[in-house]
């Protein structure tokens, strides 16, 4: 007879092995509380629009030595019915622990047009006849018509812009008096004001990625993807994908898509208007498949930076870590951040293919579309008359306001280091944008991007930022000019997330003149006990606008002081910051007089400022989970009061132009 502590071995060996002699789920797609912790009184996770597309996916471990017979996907006990080549098996490439032999199956483009709550399963088969199946749900949400329909939607998305930010933009920009705004910002005159709660499908605080594409695929998405659910394989393009609000209403309706951004175009947020990838880093892909899924998206304007990414690149990297001796053009196109599909999601979608092609001359290949092209302010105006606009104003993210305006000046010559002295404003930008897709008579889905105010945000370029608000409030008159004159237009202006947790904290005590002399003495008795006045101590900071709409300069006495509650270490002394910070997506940030630029904020005013301890690792402000605000103008606006879901939004905005 065995001992115990002998049957206590025994048990232990055995148990793994009689556990793994069975297949099991590990994933199943589109994601549920009900498959990931069997509980079938949370929320529905993913909810659809009656028609919309979507992929099936589901991740079967095998045991060891055992290949996957057979699988089926079923809605309701009823096996879908897969269109041919629409279904794959992938068994190799995926980002498992290696011992792990599994099988990644997906039914692609499955649509479903019953409203309710569904049940979804699947059952897979592996070679010795042992079998499994998993169950999850999913919501098809039913839109009720009523009132009179938009034709219009446009989003004017100011990145990491929170309440603060607008508040600030607003004392700023505004003035007031005795406690009162002299006048309100664009965006404060909207009727109607909501909040909504950003979090991405896996973490409490987003990334710009899921930020934007909540927004406009109705389903959460994990940071750092967009337009997809997670999965398990490595390629970066393969992942199940979500209709987008621009495809699912041009397929339905012949809407065009706009976008619109001061970052690189191929940055997060644009990109999570109408490409689907799980890195929004891969720009080559990224550019590629706005022009290649033109089809699905009905991509019409396309603007903003990220020339680089368009730029066929000829240059091959030596050994030794030297080009090949031709000129360098700026383009960082590469194949390791292009895509290729498989083939079931191109049956399944009707997606082009791609291909891997640093060499690809994507700027003519728009222009070979129909799209006019404009590099510059000049080339803007000259492409009024066009039907179809790509505009590419810099290499990658563009100036930001507060040295594109100082340069319109003859006050600074800081972008002409980055080689584009003739760059737009962001509202001249939408005004064209507006212009070109007025012309489509389907109407269409415009995303126009403040992008810059999260960037100086993360850099804590507080001057910056607060300029970067105010000229993306311009935008946003514009905006409202336009449904003012088309009333079939519904706008709303939010923020895919608060961005490191900007506090307007009071204002300085000091006139310019002392501030700028409290730098002799390092320290925090000087400039921070001796600066910030708080409560009453802060008064009016009063700025000057010029007739440009921006402050004649935003280092006045008396100047309006924020603090960060995201923030990394930094050295402090509220003036103006004469460079930017260096941007390291530019492709000649290594060379002056780029260079030349502080490297981070923690190096940044090293010899002058005072040290503020950040709460946060790294080297600069993050991301915040804070409830941000969405104010709505024009038809339907009513419907986005109160405090909702990011993923609420799609659906709001679908009902206002009649989906169903
Ligand atoms: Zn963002």
């Amino acid at each position: 007879m065995p001992s115990r502590l002998q049957l206590v071995t025994l048990l232990a060996f055995a148990l793994p092995a009689l556990c793994a002699a069975a297949p099991s789920v590990s994933r199943l797609t589109p994601p549920s509380e009900l498959f990931a912790a069997n509980n079938s009184s949370g929320p529905v996770i993913a909810r659809f629009l009656p028609g919309q597309r979507f992929d099936l996916q589901a991740t079967v471990r095998l045991d060891a030595g055992a290949t996957l017979a057979d699988f089926r996907f079923l809605v309701d006990g009823v096996e879908t019915r897969p269109a041919a080549g629409t279904t794959s098996v992938v068994t190799t490439g995926l980002t498992l622990p290696k011992d792990v032999n599994a099988a990644v199956v997906s039914q692609r483009a499955f649509s479903l047009k019953k409203p309710g709550v569904h049940t979804l399963s699947v059952r897979a088969t592996q070679s010795d006849g042992q079998s499994v199946s998993a169950s999850g749900n999913f919501e098809i949400v039913a839109l009720e018509r009523n009132g009179r329909l938009a034709k219009n939607i446009i989003i004017l998305l100011g990145d990491g812009m929170g309440a603060s930010q607008r508040t600030a933009a607003r004392i700023m920009g505004r003035g007031y008096a005795q406690g009162k705004a002299q006048s309100p910002l664009a965006m404060d005159t909207f009727p109607v004001t909501g909040m909504v709660m950003t979090s991405s499908l896996d973490g409490i605080v987003t990334d710009s990625s899921p930020g934007m594409s909540n927004y406009v695929t109705g389903n959460k998405s994990a940071n750092n993807t967009e337009g997809v659910f997670p999965d398990d394989t490595a390629d970066a393009f393969d992942n199940p994908r979500i209709e987008y609000l621009s495809e699912y209403l041009h397929r339905t309706q012949g809407k065009a898509l706009g976008i619109v951004t001061t970052a690189d175009v191929f940055d997060a947020t644009p990109a999570a208007m109408a490409v689907h990838t799980s890195n929004r880093g891969y720009g080559t892909g990224i550019v590629d498949q706005f022009l290649d899924d033109r089809g699905l998206t009905g991509l019409t304007v396309l603007m903003g930076g990220g020339r680089k990414w368009f730029l066929p690149n000829g240059d091959k990297l030596k050994a030794n870590g030297t080009l090949d001796g031709q000129p360098m053009n700026g383009s960082q196109r590469d194949a390791r951040s292009d895509y290729e599909l498989p083939a079931d999601l191109v049956a399944g979608w009707g997606a082009a293919r791609g291909a891997k092609d640093a060499g690809r001359d994507l700027i003519k290949d728009f222009e070979g579309a129909g799209f006019a092209y404009a590099p510059d302010k000049a080339g803007l105006a000259a492409a009024a008359s066009a039907s179809k606009l790509l505009g590419l104003f810099s290499y990658s993210n563009m100036n930001v306001a507060f040295d594109k305006i100082n340069k319109r000046r003859g006050a600074s010559t800081i972008v002409d280091d980055y080689g584009f002295p003739d760059q737009p404003m962001l509202d001249e930008m939408a005004s064209a944008a507006l212009n070109v897709l007025a012309k489509h008579k389907q109407g269409f889905v415009a995303m126009i991007e403040g992008a810059s105010i999260d960037k100086q945000e993360h850099l804590m370029d507080t001057d910056r930022w607060l300029l970067e608000v105010l000229e993306f409030d311009r935008a946003v008159q514009v905006a409202k000019d336009f449904a003012a004159k088309h009333p079939d237009t519904i706008v709303i202006v939010t923020a895919d997330h608060e961005c490191s947790g900007a506090s307007i904290i009071g204002a300085s005590t000091k006139t310019m003149t002392a501030l700028q002399a409290a730098t002799a003495t390092p320290g925090a008795a000087a400039q921070r006990d001796a600066v910030v006045g708080t409560y009453q101590a802060s008064k009016f900071p009063k700025y000057t606008i010029a007739a440009d709409g921006y402050p004649v300069s935003t280092d006045v006495d008396f100047k309006m002081l924020i603090g960060y509650g995201a923030n990394a270490d930094r050295y402090e002394t509220w003036l103006a910051h004469p460079t930017p910070t260096q941007d390291s997506q530019q492709p000649f940030v290594g060379s002056a007089p780029q260079s030349t630029y502080p490297a981070t904020p923690n190096v940044r005013n090293a010899s002058t400022g005072f040290l503020v301890t950040g709460q946060v690792p790294g080297e600069s402000a993050v991301h915040t989970a804070t409830d941000v605000p969405l104010s709505a103008y024009g038809r339907g606006a009513a419907a986005f009061t109160g405090v909702m879901d990011n993923t609420d939004v799609f659906f709001k905005l679908a009902k206002i132009v009649g989906a169903r």
